[in-house]
């Protein structure tokens, strides 16, 4: 039992590493989208996810990060890929990839719209997040109950992965792809994980999911049209414009660097407007799902 509890705390600190926004901010997203989908979609939710909700399922692509796993078509040569394939996915063909959690732009912030330059892989989790819905807007109803939560919980999750800021990959502009250390004050840490999980306690000492779903849940129906307007692409191209003073810190040759303690104070008003959004958008992606389920 004992080595039963350390292999999940294990598995918890692996799943932590790779959440954007973690299970705090993930389910600050479910949540905001939860108060605004439409009294049909939360219906048919009720019916589909027996015995959960969107909230609770939002994290559970980072929990089952080397379990789901899709095949991306090509004997690829990422090396992050062929690295980490070594240490956690022996058993996998070359061919299969966990899904992505990230996304890559170009120099003018467009969303690429492949996977693959020659042999190199473009985290595009934009491309899958438009697969799945179009596939569960055609299949809902007849997939197998467990491929459609997995299905279900990709979408919440990756919509709000989207909108976190390090989970976007500027190419060619920033090859450090949020890889380095920061300092805030005294405190290392690798800006990445500063921006998955040590912001909220930065942000709201103490406070849960819900305090931040409330905190920014703040836009009126206007502008909730507005920012819900265009497609996926839209949207992914606005965030990475949005979340760029993020990444563009200082000299972008430096592993390490000293951001003053106001750096997350800073970050406030673009974190929740990333939540916010992600939360209206989801919400306008699930009412479109469930749109023609009867
Ligand atoms: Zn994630």
């Amino acid at each position: 039992m004992k080595k039963f509890a350390l292999f999940i705390v294990f598995l918890i600190s692996i799943s932590a590493q790779l959440s954007a926004w973690n299970a705090v901010g993930h389910s600050a997203v479910a949540q905001i989208a939860e108060d605004h989908i439409s009294s049909k979609t939360k219906k048919a939710l009720k019916k589909y996810l027996k015995g959960t909700d969107i909230v609770q399922i939002s994290s559970y692509p980072d929990v089952h990060y080397y379990e789901w796993y899709r095949d991306i078509g090509w004997k690829c040569s990422n090396p992050e890929v062929l690295r980490r394939k070594e240490s956690q996915m022996d058993a996998l063909e070359t061919n299969f990839e966990p899904w992505s959690h990230s996304y890559t732009v170009d120099s003018l912030f467009n969303v690429y719209r492949h996977n693959r330059e020659g042999d190199v892989y473009i985290r595009n989790a934009i491309m899958d997040l438009d697969w799945l819905i179009r596939n569960l807007k055609e299949n809902l109803t007849t997939m197998n109950p467990e491929e459609r939560e997995k299905e279900l919980s990709l979408v919440v999750h990756l919509i709000g992965d989207m909108h976190c800021p390090m989970h976007i990959l500027y190419v060619p502009q920033a090859p450090t792809g949020g890889k380095y250390s920061i300092y805030i004050g005294e405190q290392k840490m690798n800006i990445h994980s500063f921006w998955d999980s040590r912001i909220w306690k930065f942000l709201g000492k103490g406070w849960d999911y819900s305090d931040f779903a409330s905190e920014a849940d703040t836009a009126s129906p206007a502008e909730i049209a507005e920012i819900v307007k265009g497609d996926l692409f839209d949207w992914a191209s606005v965030n990475a414009k949005a979340a760029w003073p993020a990444h563009h810190l200082t000299d972008a040759s430096r592993k390490e660097r000293e951001l003053d303690s106001y750096y997350p104070d800073t970050m406030r008003a673009l974190a929740y407007q990333q939540l916010r959004n992600a939360g209206y958008r989801l919400a306008k992606v699930l009412d479109d799902i469930f749109a023609e389920v009867k």
